[in-house]
């Protein structure tokens, strides 16, 4: 009688920044590896347009930096205004990128050393031994071990099939805009990169950025505003009137500037979750997927590169020997690395919000705390 193994070691659903850079990394093992997106590329999308440079280090670590090099914008001095104050800060080597062109051009490399399968992954079956993935088009493919990296916001029915749940806080939020502008006289920008912070107590806006993207100069507004606050349909309608008037002075600074491009206004909410019940056998869950970040922190990429570093370093162990139960698995998210890069992120995220508390809502919520503790 034939028996047969697993199509493969390792199955990665999502060919996203974390699911390619994890492909890439496994290229040099033993390792027969399955990446599967449900699109064949990465469709556009407005987000970690900004590589710090910690960030590249690790990208550079990876292999991965020298490829992308030439596509990117190098930014050295930021340009800072707080208070009436401008001033520089050097911020060794920063990159603006786009997004979907990086995880094309990582997806592009990845593909070489791996089977990709281009389909929307809709049910999964784990266990201590060998796991499931079916296909939308009714294809399965076996595994030792499952990754997934299926980026975040809502959680994944996947996830959820097994349990995983999102641990929300609602008054951890993030609203971010961005969109394109020139100056009005078609001359180049004085800066390489511009930053201009506001008492974040006043509008509960984080910050706004310029800085060079491609042929743009791109903008990206982060508030803690809600999705239904009205001053998010005033942004979206005439972003430059508004940014007049929340950051005074912001155009002598930088000359006057008009909208390019589609004139589009993208916006992305986000809230802060981690995902629960993740130690089970048999799968991993890396990036978005498993903590979100707020974008205005800019930690995002360092938590999906973390996570992949620390990762891409364990499986080789774990497929050494027979199973893939928890105490593996447990190795992952309890790895030192990646609880200092999860928690300082969600550091972060608190310091902005209460930043944004305005002195007289923090003795409210102080008071009502006495009151309920039957304290004062
Ligand atoms: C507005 C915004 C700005 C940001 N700015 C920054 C920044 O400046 N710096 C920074 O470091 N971070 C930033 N971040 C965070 C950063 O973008 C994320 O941390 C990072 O993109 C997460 O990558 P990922 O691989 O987890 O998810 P993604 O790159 O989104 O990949 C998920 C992939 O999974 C695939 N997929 C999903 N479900 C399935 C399925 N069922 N079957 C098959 N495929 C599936 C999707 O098609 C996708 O390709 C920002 C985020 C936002 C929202």
């Amino acid at each position: 009688m034939t028996t047969y193994g697993p199509s493969h070691d390792v199955i990665i659903i999502g060919a996203g920044f974390a699911g390619s850079c994890l492909a890439w990394m496994l290229k040099d093992q033993p390792v027969r590896v399955a990446l599967i997106d449900r699109n064949l590329q990465y469709p556009p999308s407005f987000r970690a347009e900004k590589l710090e440079q910690q960030q590249a280090d690790l990208l550079d670590k990876f292999g991965l930096l020298e490829a992308r090099q030439p596509l990117a914008d190098p930014i050295s001095q930021v340009e800072c205004f707080r208070k009436g104050q401008r001033y520089h800060e050097d911020v060794g080597l920063q990159y603006g990128i786009h997004y979907t062109d990086t995880v094309n051009q990582l997806r592009t490399q990845a593909l070489p050393h791996v089977d990709f399968y281009q389909g929307k992954v809709v049910d999964v079956i784990t266990s201590s031994t060998y796991q499931q993935v079916q296909l939308e088009n009714g294809k399965k493919l076996t595994a030792r071990l499952l990754v997934l990296a299926t980026g975040g916001n809502v959680i994944n029915p996947l996830a959820f099939k097994l349990g995983m749940r999102q641990q929300a806080t609602r008054e951890l939020r993030s609203l971010s805009f961005a969109f394109d502008i020139c100056r009005a006289d078609g001359q180049p920008y004085d800066f390489q990169s511009f930053n201009y912070f506001l008492d974040p107590r006043e509008h509960q806006i984080d910050y706004v950025t310029l800085f060079p993207i491609g042929d743009s100069v791109r903008i990206n507004l982060f508030t803690q505003w809600h999705p239904k606050d009205m001053r998010v349909r005033a942004m979206r309608r005439s972003p430059m009137q508004e940014l007049d008037e929340y950051f005074p002075g912001l155009f002598e600074q930088i000359g006057d500037s008009v909208l390019t491009g589609s004139d589009k206004v993208a916006l992305f909410p986000t809230q802060y979750y981690q995902l629960s019940k993740v130690e089970q056998p048999g799968i991993v869950v890396i990036g978005d997927e498993f903590q979100s970040v707020s974008p205005a922190t800019g930690k995002g990429l360092s938590k999906v590169l973390t996570d992949v570093d620390v990762l891409s370093g364990l499986i080789p162990q774990w497929l050494e020997t027979d199973g893939m139960t928890v105490d593996k698995i447990q190795q992952f998210y309890r790895h030192p690395d990646k609880q200092a890069v999860d928690s300082l992120a969600k550091r972060e995220w608190v310091y902005l919000a209460d930043n944004a508390l305005h002195p007289e809502i923090i003795s409210k919520v102080k008071r009502k705390l006495a009151k309920l503790m039957g304290v004062g």
